[in-house]
């Protein structure tokens, strides 16, 4: 018992109880995104005693991001930390029983089923539907359940997917094209629906870590908190021409590589993706001489005197900021970095 002390409240629901506090422990989760949503699950998910949490983030942490992303503070910004790493760091001495991979980079058609390997299920926490395209994609490939969660403004979404047995996310919604582009970076959040819609990904998977697949909510749960409205769409059959779950083609896994060039959440930031790996002392005295430059152990931030500024990762990435124009973006690379 004592082993399972910090555990004691959960465990006495009677749901739970001391064998689902074991299938948690023996439970690997990889959560995608460390914004908002992605704090939020992961907080829920190491204080429960998931076995192991693989966190995946392409981002440092901003002082815009405070407002919502539970597991930052301003000393994260100060020190501009990778969200993975600064994550990793508040979730450590949360539960130091739990096993945390943190990872700083771009999840993408190349990296995607390395990065669920020895993984139960897949947790989204992203910002955008070619990410969760690609993740309910490579889910039901590899017959792992994918828990959707998306939140902006008042408004968030949610569902379980589960291959085999349930629609996917591509049955409700059938491009990226089709949705209103609408972004927290474009029109804003609030942190409750936040809060709201990790709750019900972190319970849904509890509920079906544990086998409580009687209790599973199986429906597309919409919810606006500021304008009172909750809606449940049940799962009908999956759609017979589904490219994912029916004919299996899996078209986000399509495209080989990752495009090169991606604009990232409407926030005047560009990424570009040629090289293989940076090395970052390297290119800072490289830099420092045309450029202001900040080096810390994860990135390397550039301000260029054009006004923009170039975030270099280790991992081959360059982030552009201050332009949404991938035009403006390439050329101040090439001029930097050289292509
Ligand atoms: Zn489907």
């Amino acid at each position: 018992m004592s082993q399972y002390q910090r555990y004691s409240r959960q465990m006495l629901f009677s749901q739970i109880g001391e064998e689902g506090q074991k299938k948690f422990g023996d439970t690997s989760i990889l959560i995608v995104g460390m914004g908002a949503l992605g704090t939020a699950i992961a907080n829920h998910m190491v204080r429960a005693g998931i076995g192991k949490v693989r966190i995946v983030d392409r981002d440092y942490v901003e002082k815009s991001n405070l407002q919502r992303q539970m597991l930052f503070d301003e000393d994260d910004v100060e020190a501009t930390l990778p969200k993975a790493v600064a994550a990793k760091r508040k979730l450590e001495k949360m539960n130091s029983e739990v096993t945390i991979e943190a990872i700083t980079a771009d999840v993408n058609a190349s990296n995607i089923l390395e990065l669920m390997e020895e993984i139960d299920m897949v947790m989204d926490g992203t910002d955008n539907f070619s990410t969760r395209f690609l993740l309910n994609d490579a889910a039901f490939k590899q017959g792992i359940p994918y828990v959707y969660g998306g939140a902006v403004s008042s408004r968030g979404m949610t569902a379980l997917f589960i291959p085999g047995e349930t629609p996917c996310l591509r049955c409700f919604i059938q491009d990226a094209g089709g949705t209103t582009g609408e972004t927290c970076d474009t029109i804003g959040v609030i942190s409750p629906i936040v809060d709201i819609i990790a709750s019900y990904q972190v319970t849904e998977a509890m509920k079906y870590i544990v086998g409580a697949y009687e209790k599973l909510n199986r429906c597309l749960l919409t919810v606006d908190i500021w304008n009172n409205h909750t809606y449940s769409m049940k799962y009908s059959s999956p759609k017979t021409d589904c490219p994912a779950c029916q004919k299996k083609e899996f078209p986000a896994l399509q495209h080989g590589a990752a495009s090169e060039v991606a604009s990232l959440c409407g926030r005047e930031t560009i990424q570009i993706n040629l090289e293989k790996a940076f090395d970052l002392k390297e290119w800072s005295l490289r830099l420092e001489k045309v450029a202001k430059v900040k080096k810390t152990p994860f990135l390397l931030k550039a301000e260029l005197e054009e006004g923009e500024r170039l975030v270099i990762f280790p991992d081959g990435r360059v982030l552009v900021q201050g332009t949404s124009d991938s035009g403006r973006a390439k050329a101040l690379y090439s001029r930097y970095i050289g292509m």
